[in-house]
């Protein structure tokens, strides 16, 4: 038996939304990962099953080796099909945000979405929501949105609703945002919920292959280089930065998604609590931050760079050279040395 995480008055309010609403549309964050798609997608079959008609709208594309989702086809991509996509939003009664906090991690969808007359629903697990919400359904204890969506369907009463397709969908994102349940996931309720899952058909070991055992061998030949070339270990910090430029990354023929999992290795380093990986791309550096224990990744994302994220794992970006903010990174490094001395104890 799940313990009760979502509030009572939640689920009410969500259940009947869902009742009056005919036409809901499911949005996600920018750069959709596991949890973004598996979540949205997880919903959307449920709700597909309850006779609505439901889209699922992503700012950008999913990386390839999330394709292979039920239902991955159906996602409009607002970046390649934006009156399509911006229509669908307004045309909606009823819109439930997953996995992100604010309108801006929507991009180039937020416009539609902040402008749409529908009912909004957030479900999320990333601290600190934002007040455009009309309903806020927030657990950043709980590992990942997909696991919040199985506690949702469930709730309604629905748990004979979750199918294999629907299965699928919430074990990929509880495996892809706890790294194949390495960090975050010592809640023993997840090893609940994966128990049912498996009761509904779910293949747990092919799902890990198709996301993670599915690569293009230059994707190993670019970490082979960003390792022994690019990684940089502080001498009076237990941190390392990895970087690289737009031309290594074509050096490597390297395609979205490549990189997924590069800022996670140095974490395996003894010693190591704090990485980033800075990327070059066309117009931007984007920036990926992991920690261990309580040094405050989402700080520093969103002190110097932007962005914001969860206490481990966070992301933001730099408008200017990978020079600029490897200086910017490394002048803002010293005042962040109470946090690494909080953690010095569980130094080795
Ligand atoms: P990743 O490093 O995998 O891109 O992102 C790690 C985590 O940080 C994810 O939970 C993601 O939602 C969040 N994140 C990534 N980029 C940004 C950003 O630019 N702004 C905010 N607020 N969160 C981000
Ligand atoms: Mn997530």
């Amino acid at each position: 038996m799940l313990s009760k995480i979502i509030d009572q008055r939640s689920i009410d309010v969500v259940q009947d939304r869902i009742d009056e609403a005919r036409r809901i549309v499911i949005v996600t964050h920018i750069s959709p990962d596991g949890d973004a798609v598996g979540s949205s997608l997880a919903l959307y079959h449920y709700l597909k099953g309850l006779g609505k008609k439901v889209s699922v709208v992503t700012p950008s594309p999913m990386p390839d080796f999330l394709l292979w989702l039920p239902g991955a086809q159906d996602i409009y991509v607002h970046s390649e099909k934006k009156e399509e996509s911006d229509a669908i939003v307004s045309d909606a009664e009823l819109i439930f945000a997953l996995d992100f906090n604010i309108l801006k991690r929507l991009e180039g969808l937020s416009a539609a979405v902040e402008a749409s007359k529908a009912h909004k629903i957030l479900i999320d697990h990333h601290p600190y929501p934002g007040d455009c919400w009309n309903l806020v359904i927030s657990h950043p204890e709980i590992c990942s949105t997909s696991e919040l969506i199985f506690r949702l369907i469930c709730r309604m009463g629905d748990f004979n609703r979750i199918d294999k397709f629907i299965g699928e969908c919430i074990y990929t994102g509880m495996m892809t945002d706890t790294g194949s349940f390495t960090y975050n996931s010592n809640s023993p309720e997840i090893y609940f919920i994966i128990s049912e899952l498996l009761t509904k058909g779910i293949d747990k070991d092919a799902i890990y292959a198709k996301v993670y055992n599915n690569f293009p061998a230059d994707r190993f030949r670019l970490m082979g280089f960003l390792l022994s070339q690019r990684m940089k270990i502080y001498d009076q910090y237990p941190a390392a930065l990895l970087t690289l430029t737009l031309q290594e990354c074509e050096n490597y023929k390297y395609q979205k998604g490549d990189a997924e999992g590069f800022v996670n290795i140095p974490l395996s380093v003894s010693g190591i609590i704090f990485s980033i990986f800075m990327r070059e791309d066309v117009d931007k550096i984007k920036i990926s931050f992991r920690s261990t224990g309580s040094f405050p990744c989402n700080k520093i994302a969103s002190e110097c760079f932007g962005g914001g994220g969860h206490l481990n794992a966070s992301g933001g970006e730099f408008y200017g050279t990978l020079e600029a903010a490897i200086q910017l990174f490394e002048t803002a490094l010293p005042s962040y040395l109470s946090f690494f001395e909080a953690e010095k104890d569980k130094l080795i």
